[in-house]
């Protein structure tokens, strides 16, 4: 019940790409994308799911909201009749972490990072929607979690998740899928538009910035990434992606160093070069300079 209220508060403040009322979930359909054999992405409401299918079960990456998962269950029999064994997160978010509880139910393992347990197990602020999030019920609870990296080996596949600190919050996640050059950024990257950076929770435009460096040196051409938002990209789409945060960077930071406020910088239009291209998803161009200035203004002032 907790869940509903913060959901349906949060609709009432602009999230409504990522956010539904209640009865709104009814009208969500969960669309399965082939990405190689026995590897899928789900779309429905909230963070995209991947999904290993195999001899061995189902490994599931992120779960989105709560009344989805029997949706979210249906299209993966659609797969595979075997159970789901694993989910993990790939952060504490609510449209990624939303379907837990009903999981951890069911008797799937949950895993994640060590500061995604954290903070699903006391209560959060996001303080850029200005929305309490409750702590999540003990089922909805990771029940093992990793510091740096853990590797799962099943359906024929070493999944292996690495750690990334302070990009888009302080308990990333990537999932990569060794043997079929296929990985999942959770929200590192939002394919084609700018991204929600949660400094409340650790996010850092400056720590995206290198981890996505980091993830660009791991991939090669033929590459298969699962975007957290989005849809099913590639190396090059990733690359654009970077360019435009090093641009954000490069056009908010002179303005910082200027000692202009907020609203100053703003009404500078410093992003209109980008906006045409980036500026059409869930956060406007002037949300997502105020959700990133105060970062880049610590950061100059160093
Ligand atoms: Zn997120």
């Amino acid at each position: 019940m907790k869940y509903i209220i913060a959901l349906t508060a949060a609709l009432f403040i602009g999230l409504t790409n990522i956010l539904f009322a209640q009865n709104q979930y009814d009208s969500v359909e969960i669309k399965t994308i082939k990405v190689d054999d026995g590897l899928y992405m789900l779309q429905g409401a909230g963070g995209n799911i991947g999904i290993s299918s195999g001899v061995d079960g189902i490994f599931m990456i992120d779960d989105q909201f709560a009344p989805l998962t029997p949706k979210i269950l249906a299209a993966i029999k659609e797969i595979s009749p075997k159970p789901v064994k694993f989910v993990i997160n790939t952060h504490w978010h609510f449209d990624h972490t939303g379907g837990n509880e009903n999981l951890g139910k069911d008797g799937v393992i949950i895993v994640a990072h060590d500061n995604v347990y954290k903070r699903l197990n006391s209560d959060q602020f996001m303080k850029d929607f200005n929305m309490n999030i409750p702590a999540a019920p003990k089922a909805a609870l990771p029940v093992v979690t990793f510091n740096d990296r853990v590797s799962f080996h099943m359906n024929g596949l070493e999944i292996q998740a690495q750690h990334f600190a302070n990009a888009h919050t302080d308990g990333d996640s990537v999932i990569f899928f060794k043997n079929k050059n296929t990985i999942h950024t959770g929200d590192i990257f939002f394919n084609g538009f700018y991204p929600y950076i949660d400094s409340g929770t650790g996010g850092s435009i400056y720590g995206m910035i290198k981890t996505v460096k980091h993830i660009l040196g791991q991939i090669d051409d033929q590459t298969k990434i699962i975007p957290g938002h989005g849809p099913l990209a590639n190396k090059q789409d990733l690359q654009n992606y970077q360019h435009m945060l090093a641009e954000v960077v490069k056009s908010l930071e002179p303005l910082a160093q200027e000692g202009l406020p907020l609203e100053e910088a703003i009404k500078r239009d410093p992003l209109k070069n980008l906006n045409e291209t980036w500026g059409g998803g869930f956060l406007k161009p002037e949300k997502f300079i105020e959700i990133i200035y105060a970062t880049i203004q610590k950061h100059t002032k160093k």
